[in-house]
């Protein structure tokens, strides 16, 4: 038996798996692609063929124009090259998946990003026990423990009815942290219009299509002031601060992200409302996942990695850092 897994070859602009000729989440075109999910930073357009779930097609769709793509269901397989592989659930966005890699008697398991607490709009994460896990580290250090969402979203809730005279503004990443934060919203009785930005339109229509309803939203675009006051606005989060907003009813800018936790990028956002919901997993998150994955190696594409690296020294788990670039996490 020679090293593990010397058949996926690590490169700075992907994961190359070389027995079927194929890359996860390359950002160059690539003859053949498997992607987790459809950000920008791990789906991006030009490759000749793709991989991925029907709803991360989709969402490619939408932002590149059709694809060459090939749906692979959560829990079916598909043969590339001499490779078995597997999309399982990652509870990341709509459609997100960790890839899983069957070659010469070892299993692969390629998280994407990922998140462990419950998302009404996404399946939850599947534990796959394998060879060597390929994680994340977003959010790798101790000092990242994300609150309950729950009671994020009840801040948001206690501050709108509070000031019936101004509209909060929610700045939240357009695929995947808008619509959870939307179906959060109903989940707590809040059934009345939700406002949004014109860049939101389309991801949100499109999670209707696949099934995941988001009540009653309208666009916030020329919309008069008074109609917006005691409402929510969702916005990207580089229209918080641009001159779009200046045109509503006193807003109180919030900004629903991981990133919330750390005050010094509140304020650097303006964010008078820090609400800190993410969809990666948290330090606690990150070291549950590999306890129960129980991997012989972790390898760790992005984030912080020496923490989690040595935290699996310690608990004797081989770990390698991957230093892949182009994965960009900062609005998740
Ligand atoms: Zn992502
Ligand atoms: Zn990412």
């Amino acid at each position: 038996m020679g090293r593990l897994g010397k058949w996926i070859e690590p490169f700075p602009d992907g994961i190359y798996v070389r027995p079927a000729d194929a890359w996860i989440d390359p950002s160059s075109p690539k003859p053949t692609a498997l992607i987790t999910h459809g950000h920008g930073d791990h789906a991006r357009g030009g490759h000749g063929q793709v991989f991925a779930t029907a709803e991360t097609l989709a969402i490619m769709d939408v932002r590149y124009g059709e694809q060459a793509g090939t749906p692979v269901g959560y829990g079916e397989t598909v043969r590339v090259g001499e490779v078995e592989v597997g999309f399982v659930p990652a509870g990341h966005v709509l459609g997100s998946a960790q890839i899983v890699l069957d070659h010469a008697g070892e299993r692969v398991v390629v998280s994407g990003d990922y998140k462990r607490r419950p998302d009404p709009t996404c399946a939850p994460f599947v534990v796959t026990p394998c060879d060597i896990f390929i994680t994340e580290a977003t959010f790798g250090l101790p000092v990242f423990v994300h609150p309950d969402t729950g009671s994020e979203v009840d801040r948001l809730l206690h501050r709108l009815h509070a000031e019936p005279e101004r509209c909060v503004l929610v700045g939240a990443y357009a695929l995947g942290k808008a619509q959870r934060l939307i179906m959060e919203l109903r989940g707590r009785g809040h059934d009345e219009p939700i406002y949004i930005h014109g860049a939101l339109e389309r991801l949100c229509a499109l999670y209707e299509e696949l099934g995941v309803p988001l009540g009653e939203l309208r666009l916030a675009t020329g919309v008069p002031k008074d109609e917006l006051k005691g409402r929510i606005v969702l916005a990207p989060p580089g229209a918080l601060n641009d001159r779009w907003s200046r045109r509503l009813p006193d807003p109180i800018t919030a900004m629903a992200s991981g990133w919330m936790r750390i005050r010094q990028r509140a304020r650097q956002r303006n964010v008078e409302l820090p609400l800190v919901v993410s969809d990666h997993a948290d330090w606690d998150e990150l070291t549950q996942t590999i306890r129960e994955v129980a991997p012989r190696e972790v390898w760790i594409t992005h984030g912080r990695e020496e923490a989690l690296k040595h935290w699996c020294m310690i608990h004797q788990i081989k770990a390698r850092e991957l230093n892949l670039v182009g994965y960009e996490d900062e609005d998740d």
